[in-house]
């Protein structure tokens, strides 16, 4: 998919917000919404999302919006770190099917990282149990 392009209503992030299909959930605001990724690329792969913008990417997000988006995304982070104690974090973001992105609803990516564990690749990851990822998110919800 194109960079730019009509922001689709029916993406799987937006059916999400509107309770349409099931998400794993860690956060959720007025702004913003964190669930586990299905296909983590490493344990605790959290992603978050701005709720009630039609923003396919970053460069499609209103400008005065960003800054309480990019709170929730550091708040997520921090919890992520406070529940899984990892080495580092990694926070990511995509724009445009060229660049990597999948899904066309702003969204970035938190990903815990460990010194002695690599980080699967972006798209390279298996799907994870739907009983381990309510594991960690129960972690991650109690670290807020
Ligand atoms: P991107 O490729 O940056 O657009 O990221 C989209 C992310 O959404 C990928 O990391 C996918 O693993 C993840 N994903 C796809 N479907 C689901 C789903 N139903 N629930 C949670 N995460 C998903």
């Amino acid at each position: 998919m194109a960079l730019h392009g009509e922001y689709d209503p029916d993406n799987i992030f937006a059916k999400m917000v509107k309770s349409e299909i099931p998400a794993i959930k860690v956060y959720e605001d007025d702004v913003a919404m964190a669930f586990m990724d299905i296909f983590p690329q490493s344990e605790g792969h959290t992603l978050v999302i701005p709720k009630h913008e039609e923003a396919r990417n970053l460069l499609e997000m209103p400008p005065e919006k960003l800054g309480p988006y990019m709170e929730r995304v550091q708040k997520v982070a921090k919890a992520v770190e406070a529940a899984l104690k990892p080495d580092g974090v990694t926070v990511m973001q995509f724009n445009g099917g060229p660049a990597g992105q999948t899904v066309f609803h702003l969204h970035f990516h938190i990903i815990p990282r460990w010194s002695d564990r690599p980080m699967s690749g972006h798209g390279s990851s298996g799907q994870a149990d739907p009983a381990d990822l309510e594991a960690v998110a129960y972690k991650i919800r109690n670290a807020f």
